[in-house]
């Protein structure tokens, strides 16, 4: 009797109470779901026993339905998962999901459904929200009431949400002190503890940034879907979900790089067939263009088929996989876009065909280009023909443009309606075997799991800043790896060699806009250009400076040995916006970026990545002793030596400088 009557009361509790907890595989994150006294969904997360975020509020609100209050938690259910998954190319091409998954079913008073899925990673934790709405067909999403209550104040690192641009430069703030915060958002509570706001899938809604008013609770803030209708965020169906929210957390700076958690949350590869998407290397006339040594078009014009054969046949020579011609569209004159613009009409100097012909020859890939201006709608109209002449003529990379203030009809670049047009351009490109290369578009949440032709993009303040005024300072390339970075891929296109821009002088200026100031400059010294070829990650790499730079230049050699399409990486060693040593795999060789900050330093790298019983040629193509990014920024040299996995190589980064490392086995 006694026992039915336990027995009764443990089904009891399960009945009434489902599981609200869930902690990941190795115990050390826990997340507690609850329903507070007004019905609204909360949650809180502790990290080795302490807390980490304070009960927080979830989920979303609209004027049309009750969607964020009134719940009470039906059923739950917690299941784990441990796998290993493949992908074609990404830092790691092999990578490990060991998760603990928490999913709570809720209903309203008003008979709406939710369910938070809670994913719990060693490195960190995600949720979702999935609605029911019975009988709406369309809903506009007003608002989400998401929180991240942080325990602790924190250093943190972060780009402002102004749901149009990333192209601003990182602030490093007191978490007490930020009001306003796009993401990824970095923080640092002490030595042993780092973590970064995020999130992942980001699907048909609009970005999420973080505000805050006061103290340490922030809260999700949604990209209007136009500028002049800023009350409406999204317009949904009935039967929605949202992107992940996501929190990485490790234990020392590097450990945010080395985590796949946001790989982890999007859905596995949608594509059939992707033996045709590669890595590569490229050059091109872009660098030019910025400089005002060639133009865009008319006078000087960069992109003609004199100057494209030239590219190629650098390209060949030099272990290069592909060329950008940017202002090769007759349409695209800077700033001057013509009224019938169209993305397949070459300027009168530039035989696309017979470039086109001469690139396949030479087994060189060709990258078109396709500015938009921000007419999201000219180009969704031409999408189709363009992407089919793209493909009849052999071309199966594209970059894309959308510069100017914002998305035409009057949508910010990361409003919902700038996230499905981005997303049906890499659709419509991996119908016809085009990868991507987007600049000025949304920023990356890990999609390139699921759609692996989105190769890199811009969304960054990137090399072009350099050639138009006070440009980037010396730690903005140390604060992106463990900010930009861990959304993923960027195309910052590092590599100028020419750090002074000797080759501007003497020649007419034939940019029209931002003229070059006596600023102008890289602010880093060449070792640090070719470090950054390894450091900031892209399987699409560009060396962008002018050919002239490169020939004959030394230096070259690590750009030709480096391979793009690397197997597997570590970040090694570093502290957010001052340092980083980090080292990638592709097949046999590894190739190894250390940069600093304006402070030199000197520092051991263990090599006990490198195979065992391999002996490896390292060829360091490092700072010379009185390198200075701001006195001497030329000075380099190259040392050799034969190592095993049980050297240590000492290295010194002089003032804004670097090393970039080539392991060759002997
Ligand atoms: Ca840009």
């Amino acid at each position: 009797m006694k026992r039915i009557a336990i027995l009764a009361c443990i089904l009891l509790a399960g009945a009434c109470c489902p599981k609200n907890h869930v902690s990941s595989p190795d115990g050390r994150i826990s997340v507690r779901f609850s329903v507070d006294a007004d019905g609204v969904p909360t949650y809180a997360v502790d990290v080795d026993g302490e807390p980490f975020l304070e009960s927080s509020a979830m989920g979303l609100f609209s004027d049309d339905v009750n969607l964020d209050r009134g719940f009470k938690l039906k059923s739950s259910r917690v299941k784990s998962r441990r796998e290993t998954w493949h992908q074609p190319w990404g830092e790691n091409k092999e990578v490990v999901d060991s998760h603990k998954e928490l999913a709570l079913r809720l209903k309203n008073d008003a008979g709406v459904g939710l369910e938070v899925v809670f994913r719990v990673f060693d490195d960190g934790f995600g949720f979702r929200y999935a609605y029911e709405v019975p009988g709406a067909d369309t809903l506009r999403i007003h608002g989400e009431r998401t929180q991240f209550a942080f325990a602790a104040d924190a250093d943190t690192w972060s780009i402002p949400g102004d749901f149009n641009s990333y192209e601003h430069l990182y602030r490093k703030m007191r978490l007490s002190e930020l009001r306003n915060a796009n993401t990824p958002l970095t923080l640092k509570f002490s030595d042993s503890l780092y973590a970064a706001v995020h999130e992942a899938a980001l699907v048909d809604f609009p970005e999420m940034v973080l505000r805050n008013d006061f103290g340490l609770t922030f809260q999700a803030s949604l990209a209007p879907l136009l500028v002049d209708a800023k009350d409406i965020k999204a317009l949904v169906s009935g039967s929605f979900q949202t992107p992940w929210r996501t929190v990485q957390i490790a234990r020392s700076a590097v450990g945010l790089i080395n985590s796949s958690l946001i790989l982890n949350l999007n859905e596995p590869c949608a594509l059939a067939d992707v033996s045709w998407i590669k890595p590569m290397k490229y050059i091109g006339v872009w660098w030019s263009l910025h400089l005002g040594v060639e133009s865009w078009g008319g006078e000087g014009h960069g992109a003609t088929t004199e100057n494209a054969m030239r590219y190629i046949d650098f390209a060949a020579a030099n272990n290069i996989q592909g060329v950008l011609f940017e202002g090769w569209n007759d349409s695209w004159r800077g700033s001057d876009a013509l009224p019938d613009f169209d993305f397949t009409r070459a300027a009168p100097d530039y035989d696309v065909e017979k470039v086109a012909a001469y690139a396949r020859s030479k087994g060189v890939a060709l990258i078109t280009h396709n500015e938009t201006g921000g007419n999201y709608l000219r180009f969704e109209e031409q999408l189709e023909r363009t992407l089919d002449w793209d493909a009849s003529l052999g071309i199966h990379a594209m970059k894309t443009g959308y510069a100017g203030g914002g998305l035409s009809g009057g949508a910010p670049r990361h409003s919902q309606t700038g996230v499905r047009h981005f997303q049906k351009v890499v659709e419509e490109a991996a119908e016809r075997q085009i990868m991507v290369d987007g600049h000025e578009v949304i920023k990356a949440t890990g999609l390139r799991r699921t759609w692996p032709n989105f190769m890199t993009r811009e969304c960054v303040r990137g090399m072009e800043y350099n050639g138009w005024g006070p440009g980037n300072p010396p730690s903005h390339t140390v604060i992106l790896p463990y900010t930009r970075l861990l959304g993923g891929p960027v195309d910052y296109t590092p590599g100028v060699f020419d750090i002074r821009y000797t080759c501007v002088e003497g020649k007419p200026q034939l940019r029209t806009w931002g003229r070059p100031s006596s600023e102008c400059s890289e602010h880093t010294t060449l070792a640090k250009q070719m470090a950054n070829w390894v450091v900031l990650y892209s399987p699409m790499q560009m060396a962008c400076d002018l050919l002239e730079n490169y020939e004959g230049h030394p230096a070259f050699q690590f750009f030709r040995d480096f391979d793009a399409d690397c197997d597997a990486s570590e970040a090694l060693q570093g502290e957010v916006g001052e340092w980083i040593s980090i080292v990638r795999r592709a097949g046999d060789r590894f190739f190894l970026g250390a940069t600093t900050d304006e402070t030199g330093r000197s520092f051991d790298q263990p090599l006990t990545f490198l195979r065992p019983g391999v002996r490896y040629t390292a060829t360091v193509y490092g700072d010379a002793p009185d390198a200075h990014w701001e006195s001497n920024p030329t000075a380099y040299e190259i040392t050799t030596r034969s190592v095993t996995c049980e050297d240590t190589l000492s290295l010194c980064l002089a003032p804004g400088g670097g090393a970039a490392v080539s392991f060759l086995p002997e």
